[in-house]
C-alpha cells in the first residue's frame, strides 16, 4: 500500500456543496484514508495490513488514548465561500495553511449572506453569546429587507468609488461583514478533528455549524473509520468529572450484570469501561 485511496472521497473531489445562499464547501484533495492511520500505527512492528476489523480496533484504540500522531498523515485541502463573519471565525484556527481571495487584487462580488427569515431570532437571555426565539414572521422579513438595503447601499458606493480609481485596498473598507469570501484551507485529520469537534457544536454560531456539517461530511467520505471513532468518542462522548463517576458508580453498581460483552464496540472497550468503575 503505497498510495492509499478512498473511493468515496474520490467519488466526491472537486463536487462543492452549496452551503447557505452564495457558500460552498469544496474537497480539492486529499492524501490518505483510515488505511494511512493503521499504516503509520503499525510501522513500529513492520506488521503490514491486518483485517478490516483489527484495523478498525487499532484506529478506535489510537482515537481513544489519544494517540493522535498517526491521524496527522491525513491531510485535506478544501475550497471554501463563506461570508466574512464566518471566515474570521475559521481562520481562529491556527493548524491549517491558508490562502485567501485578496481584496487588494480583486474586485469582491455582490455576494451577501442574509439569513432566511426562519433564522433569525432575538437574542438570547440566558447564553450572551447565543440566539434565543425566532423573531415573528413580519419582523423577520423586515430585518431581512434592512440587511439587503444595507449591503445594496455599500456595494454600490464599493462601485462608485472603485470607479473613480480608488485603490480596492481602500475601497473595499466601506463592506460589512456579510460579504463572501474564499479561500482554500489545509489540515491534517487530527486539527481538522479538533475542528470540527468545537464547530459542530451547538455553541457554536450556526452559520459556521452548516459550514463545518459540510467540511465533516467530506472528512467522513475520505476516513469513515476515524470519523466513526471520532463520533463515537468525541462527538457523542461525553467527559464525566470525580464527583459526576462517584455518582453514576453509585447509580449502576446494582444492576453491574447488563454491562456485558456485548455491550460497547470492541472487548478492549468494555474493559476500560468496567476499570473506571473498579471496585464495584
Ligand atoms: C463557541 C466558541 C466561542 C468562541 N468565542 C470566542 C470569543 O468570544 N473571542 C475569541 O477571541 N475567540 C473565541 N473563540 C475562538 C477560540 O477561543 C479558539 O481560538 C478557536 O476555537 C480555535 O481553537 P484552538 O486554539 O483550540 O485551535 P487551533 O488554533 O487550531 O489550535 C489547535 C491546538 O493547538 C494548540 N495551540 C495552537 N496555538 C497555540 C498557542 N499559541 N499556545 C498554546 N497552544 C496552542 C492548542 O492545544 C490548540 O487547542 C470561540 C470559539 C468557539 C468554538
Amino acid at each position: 500500500l503505497v498510495h492509499i485511496i478512498s473511493e468515496e472521497a474520490e467519488n466526491l473531489l472537486d463536487n462543492p456543496i452549496q452551503v447557505d445562499q452564495h457558500g460552498f464547501v469544496r474537497l480539492v484533495d486529499y492524501m490518505g484514508s483510515d488505511q494511512s492511520i493503521v499504516q503509520a500505527a503499525r510501522v513500529s512492528y513492520g506488521a503490514g495490513t491486518k483485517s478490516v476489523r483489527e484495523d478498525r480496533g487499532l484506529i478506535r484504540y489510537l482515537l481513544r488514548h489519544s494517540h493522535t500522531t498517526p491521524f496527522e498523515m491525513v491531510v485535506l485541502k478544501f475550497h471554501i465561500k463563506c461570508p466574512i463573519f464566518v471566515a474570521r471565525q475559521w481562520v481562529r484556527h491556527r493548524t491549517a495553511s491558508i490562502n485567501e481571495e485578496s481584496a487588494r487584487y480583486s474586485i469582491l462580488s455582490n455576494d451577501f449572506h442574509i439569513p432566511e427569515p426562519t433564522e433569525l431570532n432575538v437574542q438570547s437571555s440566558d447564553n450572551k453569546q447565543g440566539r434565543g426565539e425566532a423573531l415573528d414572521i413580519v419582523t423577520a422579513i423586515d430585518v431581512a429587507n434592512r440587511m439587503a438595503s444595507v449591503y445594496d447601499t455599500a456595494y454600490e458606493q464599493y462601485e462608485y468609488l472603485l470607479s473613480l480609481d480608488v485603490a480596492r485596498e481602500t475601497a473595499r473598507e466601506v463592506l460589512p461583514v456579510g460579504i463572501y469570501t474564499q479561500f482554500y484551507w489545509q489540515m491534517n485529520l487530527h486539527n481538522l478533528l479538533h475542528f470540527l469537534h468545537l464547530r459542530l457544536d451547538p455553541h457554536a454560531q450556526k452559520e459556521i455549524r452548516d459550514y463545518a456539517e459540510a467540511v465533516a461530511y467530506l472528512t467522513k467520505a475520505v476516513a469513515p473509520v476515524a470519523y466513526e471513532a471520532f463520533n463515537d468518542y468525541v462527538l457523542t462522548g461525553r467527559r464525566f468529572s470525580g464527583e459526576e463517576m462517584a455518582l453514576i458508580k453509585l447509580l449502576i453498581s446494582n444492576d453491574i450484570e447488563t454491562v456485558n460483552e456485548h455491550s460497547l464496540s470492541t472487548k478492549s472497550e468494555v474493559r476500560e469501561f468496567l476499570a473506571k468503575f473498579e471496585g464495584i
